[in-house]
């Protein structure tokens, strides 16, 4: 980049160089007529710098910008040298306190729960961090951009205003001041001159209409070039876009990519640059390309002059806004300029015309003027308040443009008016100043002008224009809620009748919906379309917030309260004048009472669910219960004016509606009446009017309605959400009614009401409801749906049958009713209400006679109920001078008179007690009888008013009560016995455990570790020494393994000649362990993996779930597999969570992802280890011996190669060593079955680590087949490392029988390779440590990982030894290797090692070791020249020596396990000391490692020399290179922070490494290796093996070999993917207060780093499991498999 800008310097005109700001603002001084002499530079300069050609280039344009054309303005407006002068004003500022940060896309952002004045208000991070806040209840959201901090707005917060950062200044600053005393006069002078001609002309630019002109402009030079200019809309895609342009302007995809991507930002973009007839080719190729569908695409044909002065424009608003941050005064000068009238009066201010030019301008332009106004206007106290009252004068022509523009409201001057509306001052201001409210309602009922007859709002045949245009009126809706979301606390005359001029203005809206959109049952035909309601419905949706906000401002003034209920019901009445029109009253009678109502069908007439008016009348009564009027002067309030009748007929109207649906009346809107059962539906009807009484008494929770307050509402709702389940808190908040702050006011209750349970690892945290609070449930709650009242009430009736209660589910007590609705509760105990009770008793009692049902009868007994609770609670808050009124239970004790004689209420709940039909009921019914009784005695004893005779079954029933009370002393008697018991016998049991704890804990880990573990200990004797490897080996027999095939369930045992038995396997290629994420991946064909470099960057791991089956058997099933998805594939062309033809396959018994299987084999070594003289050779021999061997064979190859004749010749002249016998052939001791599994695994194995196409032929399949066994015991030594766990014994089974298999098959692969490639490894292996002459230009040891080679040693040697009949044993062959690399390793240790001397404690011991150490060392640095540090602490070599080898001492001890057999020591079973001499001794090492050496002196010193004279090791001890040094570090996954917002904020600074500092839309972040990714997006796709992938895709590539973690910023999701087509989320490791996480920050509480959750996500990472987890995850979910991972 920086060499680019220096070619483009070199091609810019010298006289742009030369231009002298200075000069130029001196002669600007000087000038009579300063506007002309600017334009006049401007017009010459301007094209000069930017319309140069096709491509804009930005650096050389605001370089060259700010050198000609901005530096002369700043040193105009400083009078001297800005370097001076802008620092000088900062200086001399009285800083704002506002703070006033305007938000990026995706920055995070903080309201107070308890202090903001509403949610709108926001800090930026820094201030939400400084202040006081931090320790509230706060939310936290990420910013859509737009918006800024109002860190210092007074009117903002209830307490806490400022920030420590911003608090500094208030102090200092008087309110008033005005900021422009800072300033001197001179400049202010010039500020104005300025200011005003740079913020005209950009004004001027940017709302210029006329193509070959410019304004105020000359052309100075008529060049007539043109640029055709693409504009953005919000209608097509990104995909319409590209493909356009490739057509139109001919230009690559790559290309096309760039300019959609442009245009999307910036809003515009010139496709192409020429003459104008070349531009408008394009143009019209464009346009016809997209017109077919919808309306084309804008294009626009413009001169290069015009574009370059707006280019200029847009810089110039920009560095205004810049200017004007170093001094408050500057502002104001600014703002003054801004909103000074111009010559053509109302709305000829700079300010106004760009407002009104607003929807006409581009994306990238508005975004500029907005940012301007944000940081000028709005931060400018005074003009603020002037800026708000041009606002609201345009208010009207902005929405109007609005709703035509072709973006997004967020692009929109109109979305400015949160900023402005949602200031309290602002509001009332623009309220009583302006008349806001009106005009936002006048606004909107303007934008909508369909009506009816009647003048309702119409709906009908709704297009999608107007679909469209009705989304954008509703944000009106949110203006207006802006403006009344902060309440008045004092009330000028004003502002009550400009209220209620509002008001009015609001009613005449709701007049225009009551009764909108009315339907129509319809009977006998089928409706092929629904009509369209949503529209109406949604409208009414967005106004209930209003409608509430509307009361709210009207409980706050009595006076106001009154007025508008007055004008309420007015427009109530004129909705319905004339209801009756046409219809005589018909007169209905019942039980001696007549009333007269009117005759209306709602199943065959017009009924409508909007009432609007209705509600808000409604809602008005209620707050004027709460009023002192009510209590004192209720004849003081228009309550005579209510006419009942026209009060209740369309709410009755639409309840019945409701009430036919329930009952089926209204299914598919009548389709057939024929099948719908009439009887059922007047049931259904019935008891639905039941419970429509039940509400009508019982539902008195609102303050007003019920003497109650708010607190006991929410509590109410709590109550009976947690008594359907436990719940989260979540859930909880979802089920509960939010205010207009989306509060629920539940935090300070829930304690009262509910018990919080904490999450576990997984699942989230619970709140259940307190046992005390069941007795408040009421099954006819009102915000139960159908559903969760069922549940309800089993779960209640559950609870009790647990506790042992008895079940019934009595009405709760209730509050008492306000003075204004007290009289409902007479309707309980009214003769209308007592038929109809009596009559539903009735039914139930002749149950056979009459149609009916049990709700019908529940719901009676539970009004019975609430009418007993009425009573009793009367009669409990009886005070003296009062006398009871409500006397239900004399009423239902009287039979009915004659004729009919029917019993009473009472008496036939009493025989209905004993009915065997109503067993549910049971419980209800005696509880009835039993509160009647009570109330019975209440009266008897309160007396004052005598009590009608009761039946003498009453006193029966006491008796019979008296009997039951006994029963159940006696149970309860039982009961506790029982209790104490147990409880006695619990405690011997503790204590037991208590004594026997350690026998406990052994059994539980027991239970926890591997079976195979445990059963290879028994036949050991625990104190024999037990040797891994060696002469010394310890010999075990191998018990007979008999196993069983999943698939066909047959038993097997493992033999060399039977068939074979496999394991399901998965191979994967990783960089779990990797130490150099960088590293570029070697060419896979060409790759030779014999040696692994120290830096493990790519190793193949493998894994299985550990079933086995037949080898025949997995055949035939993957077979089976195969066809299936090949058939599924052509039929439903979907994907499934495995790739066939790629081998995968889930596993048969657990749906494990596999894509190979292991053979099952015994003990390998067994089968080749012929002879065994042990000791016979020491390791010089042997090497001599082996080296003498290695130089037969290697002659032999060439002799083979150079010519085939004379072979034998040959052989006699080589003078083979003794019992070397090359031409001997082993005969395979394994069946065909094994043999062909030990192929299919190997070759699999081949394919996937090296991405490769199978071959069995290729000689590195053994390479890649030892290399996994020794990767895969590397993760697991690690894993088990980093869990603190021993080495052996606490493998789950799967794992131990994983690696006994991969090992064995491991060691028994070379007898289906090719022997002589099998030598030749075994060869160059060797060759790397022993060097002769043939293998030249092998790695240094500093670059071979020793534990691979040791693997990769030991496995090809059998290859050799086979042919070796001089008697020296495989197991002597082994120990050679093992102490040959272990001495190899040590030297790598000590070549590497940075031990530090100082800083560590030294222990003066001097113990033999240390000495031996410090020796070596000593020899090594003869050896390197003395170019290795000097070290003379023994002590710490040795600490570092022991602590570096320790990862290699126990891969080795696992992998001689699994090798041979011997079951480790129980010492190192256990975590316990010593474990370095354990090991040693198992390996068969000395403790003292250095004596290695000194044992095999004689050989060593010579290897050491040439291991340290190789020119690597040079290199790196000059310091020349790098090595990587002992032990190596575990991998773990980044640190991530405890509070997420320091992530939002991190991925909010992120911008595309791809478009030019833009922000990023999908900021993800690689859990591996810690990059910041702009995923699922164009920009940053790349192409990957012929195929277009996100950059997540791409990046899993190289640092994770195909599987990424990720975490989505913006989502707050865990991305999980594998390869292309693979991929889940998981749940994030943050978790907020109540243990939830939030996937999609929707909720915005705090979150917080669970450490659990994300070491389990590490932990799936380590184990190698996420590709098994995304194979779980889409085989539960299937619509993942559909998802473009790649694109991600
Ligand atoms: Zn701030
Ligand atoms: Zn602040
Ligand atoms: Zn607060
Ligand atoms: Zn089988
Ligand atoms: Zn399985
Ligand atoms: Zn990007
Ligand atoms: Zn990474």
């Amino acid at each position: 980049m920086a060499a680019d800008l220096e070619a483009e310097v070199q091609a810019i005109d010298k006289s742009l160089l030369e231009c002298s700001a200075e000069e130029i603002a001196v002669k600007w001084l000087q000038a009579n007529d300063l506007q002309k002499e600017v334009y006049q530079h401007l017009a010459y300069y301007v094209p000069k710098i930017y319309c140069r050609g096709p491509n804009p280039a930005p650096q050389r344009e605001d370089m060259l910008a700010q050198h000609v054309l901005l530096g002369p303005m700043e040193w105009y407006l400083c009078g001297e040298d800005p370097a001076f002068g802008f620092p000088k004003l900062e200086q001399a500022n009285k800083p704002s306190h506002l703070c006033g940060r305007v938000f990026k896309v995706g920055e995070p952002t903080y309201s107070c729960r308890d202090c903001a004045v509403d949610p709108t208000c926001v800090l930026c991070m820094e201030c939400f961090l400084g202040s006081i806040h931090r320790e509230h209840r706060y939310r936290m959201t990420t910013s859509g951009g737009g918006g800024f901090c109002d860190c210092g707005d007074t009117e903002a917060w209830k307490e806490g205003p400022y920030c420590q950062k911003h608090e500094l200044n208030t102090s200092e600053t008087a309110e008033e001041e005005d900021p422009l005393v800072h300033l001197p006069e001179d400049m202010v002078a010039r500020a104005y001159n300025i200011f005003a001609i740079a913020f005209k002309y950009a004004v001027d630019i940017l709302t210029w209409e006329k193509e070959n002109e410019l304004p105020g402009l000359e052309m100075i030079e008529k060049s007539d070039t043109y640029y055709c200019m693409l504009f953005n809309d919000e209608v097509h895609t990104y995909e319409q876009v590209i493909y356009t342009l490739q057509k139109a302007v001919n230009c690559t995809q790559k290309e096309a990519i760039g300019f959609a991507t442009t245009v999307d930002r910036d809003g515009r973009r010139s496709v192409r640059y020429g003459d104008f007839q070349y531009c408008d080719q394009a143009k019209s190729v464009i346009v016809r390309n997209t017109s077919r569908q919808t309306k084309p695409l804008k294009v626009q044909v413009m001169h290069s002059s015009i574009v370059a002065h707006q280019s200029f424009g847009l810089k110039l608003l920009t560095w205004l806004g810049s200017v004007i941050g170093y001094s408050d005064g500057l502002r104001r000068i600014l703002c003054q300029v801004g909103l000074q009238e111009g010559p053509d009066g109302e709305n000829s201010s700079l300010v106004d015309k760009l407002m009104l030019y607003d929807s006409k301008l581009w994306k990238g332009a508005r975004n500029v003027y907005h940012q301007l106004f944000m940081s000028s206007l709005l931060m400018d106290l005074k003009y603020k308040k002037l800026f708000a009252i041009r606002f609201a004068r345009n208010y009207e022509r902005l929405q109007s443009d609005f709703m035509k523009d072709d973006h997004d409201r967020e692009f929109s001057i109109a979305d400015l008016s949160i900023q402005i509306f949602t200031v309290p001052s602002l509001a009332r201001m623009l309220i009583t100043e302006e008349n806001l409210m009106t005009t936002i309602i006048k606004t909107f009922m303007d934008h909508l002008r369909h009506r009816d007859i009647q003048g309702r709002f119409q709906f009908e045949r709704y297009t999608a224009l107007q679909a469209f245009k009705f989304r954008r009126v509703q944000s009106l809706i949110l203006d207006l809620k802006y403006v009344l979301i902060s309440k008045p606390t004092e009330w000028s005359d004003d502002l009550r009748r400009k209220f209620l001029e509002g008001f009015d203005a609001f009613l005449e809206l709701l007049k225009c919906m009551q009764g909108m959109d009315p339907i129509t049952r319809q009977v006998g035909q089928h409706i092929e379309m629904e009509p369209e309601w949503e529209a109406a419905f949604t409208l009414q949706m967005k106004l209930t917030l209003v409608i509430s906000m509307m009361q709210d401002w009207c409980a706050l003034d009595e006076k106001v309260l009154i007025e508008a209920y007055k004008k309420c019901l007015t427009v109530l009445m004129q909705c319905h004048s004339g209801f009756t029109d046409g219809e005589q009253p018909i007169v209905l009678s019942m039980c001696g009472h007549s009333v007269e109502t009117i005759r209306y069908c709602v199943s065959q007439e017009k009924v409508s669910i909007h009432l609007p008016v209705s509600r808000l009348l409604a809602g008005l009564h209620v707050l004027l219960s709460k009023t002192e009027v009510a209590y004192k002067f209720p004849e003081l309030l228009p309550l005579s004016e209510l006419s009942p009748p026209m009060l209740i007929e369309h709410p009755l109207r639409c309840l019945v509606l409701c009430a036919q649906v329930h009952a089926g009346m209204w299914r598919r809107n009548g389709f057939s009446l024929v099948n719908q059962d009439v009887v059922q539906q007047n049931n259904t009807l019935i008891e639905e009017m039941l419970y429509l009484i039940i509400m009508i008494v019982g539902e008195r929770f609102s303050p007003g309605i019920g003497q109650v307050n708010a607190t006991d509402e929410i509590k109410r709702e709590i109550i009976h959400q947690l008594s359907i389940r436990p719940m989260a808190h979540s859930e909880l908040v979802k089920a509960l009614p939010e205010d207009e702050n989306r509060e629920t006011g539940m935090e300070s209750v829930i304690e009262e009401v509910a018990c919080f349970k904490k999450p576990g690892l997984t699942g989230r945290g619970l709140y259940e409801l307190k046992p005390e609070c069941a007795k408040n449930f009421n099954l006819y709650f009102y915000h139960f749906s159908r559903a969760e009242q069922s549940k309800a009430e089993e779960a209640q009736r559950k609870l009790r049958r647990q506790n042992r209660e008895d079940t019934a589910l009595p009405p709760p007590a209730l509050p008492p009713f306000c003075p204004l609705f007290a009289s409902l509760v007479n309707i309980l105990q009214s003769d209308v209400m007592l038929c109809i009770m009596g009559t539903i008793l009735q039914w139930a009692v002749e149950h056979n006679g009459y149609a009916w049902s049990e709700s019908m009868l529940q719901r009676v007994l539970h009004l019975i109920g609430m009418a007993l609770q009425e009573e009793k609670q009367h009669l409990e808050n009886l005070s003296e001078e009062n006398v009871v009124t409500f006397t239900f239970t004399q009423k239902i004790s009287k039979p009915g008179e004659a004729p009919n004689n029917t019993p009473s209420i009472l008496a036939m709940l009493e025989t209905l007690q004993n009915a065997p039909h109503l067993e549910v009921h049971k419980d209800m019914i005696r509880w009835i009888l039993k509160t009647f009784n009570a109330i019975k005695k209440l009266r008897e004893s309160s007396s004052s008013s005598p009590v009608a005779e009761t039946e003498g079954n009453i006193m029966e029933e006491s008796s019979r009560d008296k009997d039951k009370a006994e029963r159940k002393r006696k149970a309860e008697i039982a009961r506790l016995r029982r209790e104490k018991i147990m409880a006695q016998m619990s405690e011997m049991q503790r204590h037991f455990i208590n004594e026997n704890k350690e026998l406990f804990q052994q059994t539980l880990e027991e239970l926890d570790t591997s079976a195979s573990g445990v059963h290879e200990n028994s036949p050991v004797i625990s104190d024999a020494k037990l040797t891994a490897l060696g002469p010394e080996q310890t010999r075990v027999a191998e018990p007979r393994q008999v196993v069983m095939c999943i698939l066909c369930q047959e038993e097997q045992e493992v033999k060399v000649d039977s068939r074979a038995m496999v394991l399901a396997a998965f191979i994967q290629r990783s960089t779990v362990l990797s130490k150099n994420r960088n590293k570029i991946t070697p060419d896979p064909e060409k790759y030779d993996p014999l040696f692994m470099h120290p830096d493990l960057s790519c190793g193949t791991h493998t894994g299985s779930c550990g079933h086995i089956m037949h080898a025949h058997c997995w055949q035939r099933y993957f077979d089976a597999v195969q066809a299936k998805e090949q058939r599924r594939q052509q039929r439903l062309r979907v994907h499934t969570s495995y790739d066939v033809e790629n081998g995968e396959f889930l596993c048969p018994l657990c749906e494990c992802l596999s894509n190979t299987v292991i053979p099952l084999l015994p003990p390998p070594r067994v089968l080749f280890n012929r002879l065994d003289f042990s000791g016979q050779s020491n390791l010089t021999q042997w090497i001599k011996t082996v080296s003498q061997q290695v130089k037969a064979l290697q002659l032999l190859r060439n002799e083979d190669c150079a010519s085939h004749s004379g072979h034998s010749e040959k052989m006699d002249q080589l003078q083979l060593p003794e019992g070397f016998r090359p031409d001997f052939k082993l005969k395979n001791p394994y069946s065909e079955s094994i043999k062909e599994m030990l192929t299919t695994f190997g070759t699999a194995t081949y394919k996937v680590g090296l991405k490769v196409h199978p071959n069995e032929e290729d000689p590195r399949v053994p390479i890649m087949c030892w290399g996994s066994c020794a990767y895969t015991i590397q993760t697991i030594e690690r894993i088990l490392a980093d869990e603190d766990k021993p080495l052996f014994g606490h493998l789950p089974c799967r794992q131990d029988d994983c690696l006994t298999s991969l090992t064995r098959f491991a060691a028994a692969h070379w007898t289906v390779s090719s022997l002589s490639a099998v030598q030749g490894h075994f060869c160059t292996l060797l060759a790397s440590l022993v060097p002769n002459e043939k293998n030249g230009n092998l790695p240094c040891i500093l670059d071979i990982d020793m534990f691979h080679l040791l693997v990769s040693l030991v496995l090809s040697f059998p290859a050799i030894h086979c042919q070796d009949f001089s008697g020296v044993s495989l197991g002597t062959g082994d120990l050679h290797l093992f102490h040959l690399v272990t001495m190899a390793h040590i030297i790598q240790i000590l070549l590497t090692s940075s031990t530090e001397e100082n800083g560590m404690d030294q222990e003066n011991t001097n113990s033999e070791e240390e000495v031996a150490v410090l020796t070596l060392y000593k020899f090594l640095c003869q050896c390197t020249g003395s170019a290795l540090k000097e070290i003379s602490s023994g002590w710490h070599l040795w600490r570092n020596l022991k602590a570096g080898i320790m990862p290699f001492l126990r891969c080795s001890a696992l992998f001689f396990h699994y090798l041979n057999g011997v079951p480790a020591p129980s010492e190192i079973q256990v975590n316990g000391a010593n474990q370095f001499e354990h090991l040693c001794s198992y390996l068969s090492l000395p403790n003292n490692l250095t004596c290695l050496f000194q044992e095999n002196s004689e050989i060593l010193n010579t290897l050491i020399e040439s291991w340290c004279s190789n020119n690597e090791v040079k290199r790196y001890l000059e310091g020349k290179r790098h090595a990587i040094s002992y032990a190596r570090e575990s991998n773990k996954l980044i640190d991530l922070p405890d509070d997420y917002s320091c992530l939002i904020n991190q991925a909010s600074n992120f911008s595309c490494p791809k478009s030019g500092g833009d922000k990023s839309r999908a900021p993800t972040l690689c859990l591996v290796c810690g990059t910041m990714l702009c995923s699922q997006s164009y920009c940053c796709q790349t192409e990957l093996e012929g195929e277009d992938v996100g950059a997540c895709t791409a990046h899993t590539y190289t640092c994770g070999s195909g599987v990424g973690i990720f975490l989505r910023v913006r989502e707050c999701q865990v991305l999980f993917l594998a390869g292309k087509t693979k991929g889940c989320f998981y749940p994030p490791p943050y978790l907020d207060d109540y243990g939830e996480t939030d996937q999609g920050l929707r909720r915005g509480n705090p979150l917080h780093l669970c450490k659990e959750r994300f070491k389990k996500i590490q932990k799936l990472w380590q184990q190698h499991s996420i590709t098994e987890e995304i194979g779980h995850a889409q085989e539960a979910n299937q619509t993942l498999v559909g998802i473009d991972w790649q694109h991600l």
